[in-house]
C-alpha cells in the first residue's frame, strides 16, 4: 500500500534514529512527541494523516514518544505507514483486485490441498476488516466506497442492515479470536508504563490490541484479585463493551479506548489510587468504560427536537447517558460478563449508584452545575469526606471524556476531525429535517480552529484549571498541553480572518 518498499522505510528509519540517538535522548522533553512523530513521519515521508507504527527487531509494537529508547544497529526499530494517501494509487480498485486474487488463490489451493490455511484465512478477514474501514469513512467518499451505516440510514433498508449486521458480527468474532489469542502474550513494561500518562498514542494500536491494554489495566490497578474477577469473565466483559460501541465517527470503541486510558493515567499520576477505596477506582475505570455505549451519533439536543425512542424513553432527561449506563447494567446483567458477580449485595449498589453518577455527570448540560460544585468544595477538600469525593470522580470521568487536547497535537489533531465529521453529520440531518441546526455542528459556519478557540477558553481551561488546583502534578500533565493547543488554534483562527479579510480587500 505505502508508495516506499518497506526496506528503504526501514533504512531510512533507522538512520533518523541513529541520528537521533546522536543528540542524546535525555535532552528531549515530553513535550516534543510531536517532534519525534515529525521526524518519523519525515523519515517515512509520510504525512500528517498517515498513520505510522513502530516495531521492535522482535516485531513487539512500540509507543512512538520522547520516553523512547535508543536503538543500535543489532537492535533496531522498524517503521511502517499503516495508513497512508491511498488517492493517488487508485485504492478502490486495488482493493477489489486484492480481493478476488485472494479468491482466486484460495480455490487454487482448496484443489491442490483439499483445505484451507489457515495464513488464507487471515488474509481474507485482514481484506475484509480494511474495506470495511474504508467504507465507514465519509470523507473517504470520494473513493466511491463509503457506504452510510447510520441508525437512521440503516432503518429505511431492513435487508442492507441484516446483511451489515452478519458482516459486523464476522468482524466481532475475529476481534475477539485475535484478543483472546493476543491476551495471554506479556505486554511489555515500556508500554504498561506510557499506558500511564496523556502522552499515550491510540492510533497506532488496532482494537483487539486495545482490548488487551484494558485487561491489563483492570489487572495492574489489581482489581481480579481485590473483587475476584476471573479473566474469562473481564475479557467476556471487555468485549462486550467492544461489540456495544458503534461504527461511528467520533463516538466510538477508539474513543471509549482513549477515555478509559486518560483516567487510568490519572489515577496513577495524581496517586489517587492510594487516597480512594478500591470500589472507587473500579467505579472510576469501568463508568470511563461505559461512559458512550451505544452512542447513536447523535447529540441530546438531536434527540430531543427529533423526538427519538430515548427521548421518549427517558423524558428528555439525559436520554444519552441514561442509555450508556442501561447498556452498561445490561452486559453486567449477564452471568457470563459480570465482573460484579462476587462482590456483596453492598458493594454491588455502592458500585452500581457511582456508576450512575459518573456516567451521568458526562451530560456537557450539567457542565456548570458539577463545576461550579466542585468549586465549591476545592478549598477545603477532604478525601474522608463522601460528598467531596462524589464530586471529584464526576470531575475525573469528565476530565477524562474531553482531554483530547490534552493529548500531544499530532494524537489530538486527528480526533477534532473525527469529531467535526460527527458534528456535521447531525448538522445535515438537522437540517434535512427541518430541525434547529445545532450551531457548532452547521458545516457551513463552523472552521476547525474557531470550534476549538472557545471549546477550549470556555470549558476546557476552566475544568482542569479546578482539578490542578486539588492536584498541581497536573499542571504539566494536561493544563500545559491545553494552553498550547490553545494558542495554536488562536494563531490559526488569526491567520484564517487575515487571509479572509485580505480576500474581501482584493475584490474588485
Ligand atoms: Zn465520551
Amino acid at each position: 500500500m505505502a508508495k516506499w518498499s518497506e526496506q528503504s522505510l526501514e533504512q531510512t528509519a533507522r538512520l533518523k534514529m541513529l541520528k537521533v540517538r546522536g543528540c542524546s535522548y535525555s535532552s528531549v522533553t515530553c513535550n516534543d512527541l510531536c517532534n519525534v512523530a515529525d521526524l518519523f513521519r519525515a523519515a517515512a515521508e509520510a504525512s500528517p494523516h498517515h498513520i505510522l507504527k513502530l516495531y521492535k527487531a522482535n516485531g513487539s509494537v512500540v509507543n512512538i514518544s520522547p520516553m523512547l529508547e535508543p536503538n543500535s544497529q543489532d537492535s533496531y526499530y522498524r517503521l511502517e505507514v499503516v495508513a497512508s494517501d491511498l488517492q493517488s494509487i487508485g485504492v478502490k480498485s486495488d482493493v477489489d483486485n486484492m480481493e478476488s486474487r485472494l479468491c482466486h488463490l484460495e480455490t487454487k489451493v482448496q484443489q491442490d490441498a483439499g483445505n484451507t490455511p489457515e495464513i488464507i484465512d487471515n488474509l481474507k478477514s485482514q481484506v475484509e476488516s480494511f474495506k470495511r474501514k474504508l467504507e465507514s469513512v465519509k470523507h473517504l467518499s470520494w473513493m466511491g466506497l463509503f457506504r452510510d451505516e447510520s441508525p437512521q440510514q440503516l432503518s429505511k433498508f431492513p435487508a442492507k442492515a441484516k446483511g451489515l449486521q452478519l458482516n459486523i458480527e464476522e468482524e466481532h468474532r475475529e476481534v475477539r479470536k485475535k484478543f483472546l489469542n493476543m491476551s495471554s502474550l506479556r505486554v511489555i513494561e515500556e508500554v504498561r508504563q506510557q499506558l500511564k500518562t496523556p502522552m499515550f498514542d491510540n492510533w497506532q494500536w488496532e482494537e483487539p490490541e486495545m482490548l488487551v491494554l484494558l485487561q491489563v489495566m483492570f489487572t495492574d490497578l489489581d482489581f481480579l484479585t481485590v473483587f475476584h474477577i476471573e479473566v474469562d469473565v473481564l475479557q467476556n466483559f471487555l468485549f462486550e463493551v467492544y461489540c456495544h460501541y458503534n461504527n461511528i465517527p467520533f463516538h466510538n470503541f477508539q474513543h471509549c479506548f482513549c477515555v478509559t486510558q486518560m483516567m487510568y493515567g490519572l489515577i496513577w499520576l495524581t496517586d489517587i489510587w492510594s487516597k480512594l477505596d478500591p470500589m472507587d477506582l473500579l467505579i472510576l475505570l469501568t463508568s470511563a468504560l461505559c461512559h458512550d455505549l451505544d452512542h447513536p451519533g447523535y447529540s441530546n439536543v438531536y434527540q430531543i427536537n427529533a423526538q427519538t425512542d430515548l427521548a421518549l424513553r427517558y423524558n428528555d432527561i439525559s436520554p444519552l447517558e441514561n442509555h450508556h449506563c442501561a447498556v452498561a447494567f445490561g452486559i453486567l446483567a449477564k452471568e457470563e460478563s459480570n465482573i460484579l458477580k462476587h462482590v456483596t449485595t453492598e458493594q454491588y449498589k455502592h458500585i452500581r449508584a457511582g456508576m450512575i453518577r459518573c456516567i451521568l455527570a458526562t451530560d456537557m448540560a450539567r457542565h456548570n452545575e458539577i463545576l461550579n460544585k466542585f468549586k465549591s468544595v476545592q478549598p477545603v477538600f477532604d478525601f474522608r469526606n463522601k460528598d467531596h469525593t462524589e464530586v471529584l470522580m464526576k470531575i475525573m470521568v469528565k476530565v477524562s471524556d474531553i482531554s483530547n487536547e490534552a493529548r500531544p497535537m499530532a494524537v489530538a489533531e486527528p480526533w477534532l476531525d473525527c469529531l467535526l465529521q460527527e458534528f456535521f453529520n447531525q448538522g445535515d440531518a438537522e437540517k434535512l429535517k427541518g430541525l434547529p441546526v445545532t450551531p457548532f455542528m452547521d458545516r457551513d459556519k463552523v472552521s476547525k480552529p474557531s470550534s476549538q478557540t472557545s471549546f477550549i477558553r470556555f470549558v476546557l481551561l476552566p475544568l482542569f484549571t479546578e482539578i490542578t488546583k486539588l492536584f498541581p502534578c497536573l499542571e504539566q500533565h494536561i493544563l500545559e498541553p491545553v494552553r498550547r493547543a490553545l494558542e495554536y488554534y488562536s494563531d490559526l483562527e488569526r491567520a484564517t480572518q487575515q487571509e479572509a479579510a485580505a480576500a474581501v480587500a482584493n475584490k474588485p
